[in-house]
């Protein structure tokens, strides 16, 4: 009878782990996400479902036990609903570290409480999965932690380093390490929480000497951190759907951090051991200090759009914090009915979040073969009339392509090779890296001051009456 019920129960978790495999892949396009999003729910819900069955069945937990275990899930299946619901698009990134942050937390609490109550079989409970799990689990929890602070403008978005930070950094990283391996072969409590400690100080000045425009890399990264201190937790319970599922999570947070750091010219190394994106931040702004700037109004900007042959959009951040998406969309389609070429130019880390302004053009119905990645579209701003950029600034920044900057490095979208550039934003404020952007001081760029919502449409409705 236990047998059968152990089968069934692992039959549960190899479907659960079938639903997760088959909603990853139907998020591959915009058009089946959500799709996808539903097979993983349905998985997670089978996935829980079996749990609470296998608990149950072989009585693992006391009454009490079974109070704090509901009470939990109850009061934090309510606040996530409520976050979920409530976060505007703008604030994910916090929102993904903050859910980090307390996966990885947990899954390091999984050991750790595995590991106090082995009392007397302490050393049977002294595993690498064991040791690995409260590693990974507690230097995602400080960093992530960090990384929210830093999202949210709790904490200082700079870069915060100190002479040796890289070589504190190594040293944290062998004690933890060290210590750890000690306590495998004597175990200790004391030892575990020196690990512990180690480890919490690793996350935070990992996360602390990171600013600029590098955080998407490190959120993504904390992800993957996030996913493999789930799966060590999976192996100290010795529960097959929470190795699973922590194992697609780091793997695919694995890849979308190496996709991420190419494309942002970074290597995942020195993420690690910090101190990039902290270049002098002062070149910038020197470099574009006196240099005037022009600006335009509607009228003029739509003449330039409506007689132009080809016009290419880039969209950033400004665009989704000014929930722009419809206007952009209807603009495009008026040029295009005047038989202008219109694409989206996208860099892999505009707005705030991977993926942002594909999520964000989907909800306008802008057709997903005019929206083109960095490296296809590059070459072609030199064959553009006009690069009308909207709510983007650090991607666009010439800054980044000499060194010394708080962005050296970071491919950028060649808008200045365009015939003329006209940038939508509200005044000369910065992006998220906090540098001054060249662009806007370039003989060929216009800039015309508006929130992009209102700009777009002012746009539209000079374009409909100047040119019919
Ligand atoms: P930026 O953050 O560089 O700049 C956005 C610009 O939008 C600002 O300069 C602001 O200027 C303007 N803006 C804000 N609100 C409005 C509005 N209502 N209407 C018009 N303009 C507005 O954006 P980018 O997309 O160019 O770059 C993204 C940055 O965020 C990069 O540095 C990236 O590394 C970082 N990042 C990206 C993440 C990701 O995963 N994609 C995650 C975390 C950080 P003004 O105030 O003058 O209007």
């Amino acid at each position: 009878m236990t047998g059968t019920f152990n089968t069934i129960i692992q039959l549960i978790y190899l479907a659960a782990a079938s639903c997760f495999v088959l909603g990853l892949h139907l998020m591959n396009t915009p058009a089946t996400a959500r799709r996808g999003n539903q097979v993983s729910t349905a998985g997670m819900v089978a996935a829980i479902a079996a749990t609470f069955a296998l608990v149950i069945h072989d009585n693992l937990i006391s009454v009490t036990g079974w109070i704090v275990l509901l009470a939990g899930g109850l009061i934090g299946a309510g606040i996530g609903l409520y976050m979920a619901r409530s976060v505007k698009m703008t604030a994910m990134p916090q929102l993904v570290s903050v859910f980090n942050a307390v996966g990885g937390g947990a899954a390091a609490l999984v050991a750790v409480s595995d590991y106090m109550s082995a009392g007397s079989h302490i050393a049977a409970a002294t595993s690498i999965t064991t040791l690995l799990d409260v590693i990974i689990g507690s230097v995602t929890f400080s960093g992530s932690v960090i990384a929210a602070g830093k999202l949210q403008g709790l904490i200082t978005s700079a870069p915060v380093s100190f002479p040796g930070a890289r070589v504190v950094n190594v040293l944290l990283a062998a004690v933890a390490v060290g210590v750890g391996i000690y306590i495998i072969v004597s175990p200790s409590m004391i030892g575990l929480i020196v690990v512990i400690i180690a480890a919490l100080v690793f996350g935070i000045s990992m996360v602390m000497p990171i600013g600029g425009a590098d955080m998407p890399v490190v959120i993504s990264l904390l992800n993957a951190f996030t996913g493999t201190a789930v799966a060590m937790a999976g192996f100290v319970i010795n529960n097959t759907g929470l190795i699973i599922a922590g194992a697609l999570v780091g793997a695919s947070g694995g890849i979308l951090t190496k996709l991420m750091a190419d494309a942002m010219n970074r290597s995942i190394g020195n993420i690690m051991l910090g101190g990039f994106g902290s270049g002098d931040t002062a070149a910038a702004v020197v470099g574009a200090e006196g240099a005037s700037v022009q600006s335009i109004a509607a009228d003029d900007a739509a003449i330039q759009l409506a007689y132009a042959s080809k016009v290419i959009i880039v969209p950033g951040y400004g665009l989704a914090a000014a929930q722009a998406q419809h206007e952009v969309a209807a603009l495009a389609d008026l040029l295009e009915s005047r038989g202008v070429d219109v694409s989206y130019a996208i860099h892999p880390v505009a707005g705030r979040m991977p993926g942002h302004m594909n999520v964000l053009l989907a909800e306008a119905n802008v057709p997903y073969p005019l929206l083109k990645e960095m490296d296809e579209v590059n070459p072609e701003f030199a064959r553009t009339d006009v690069a009308l950029v909207i709510g983007a600034n650090d991607v666009t920044n010439p800054a980044a392509r000499r060194p010394g900057t708080a962005i050296s490095g970071m491919p950028i979208l060649d808008v200045d090779a365009a015939k003329s550039v006209i940038v939508i934003k509200r005044s000369m404020g910065h992006g998220y890296a906090g540098i001054d952007n060249e662009l806007y001081t370039n003989p060929k760029t216009s800039m015309f001051f508006a929130d992009a919502k209102k700009g777009l449409a002012q746009l539209a409705a000079s374009v409909k009456t100047l040119v019919g």
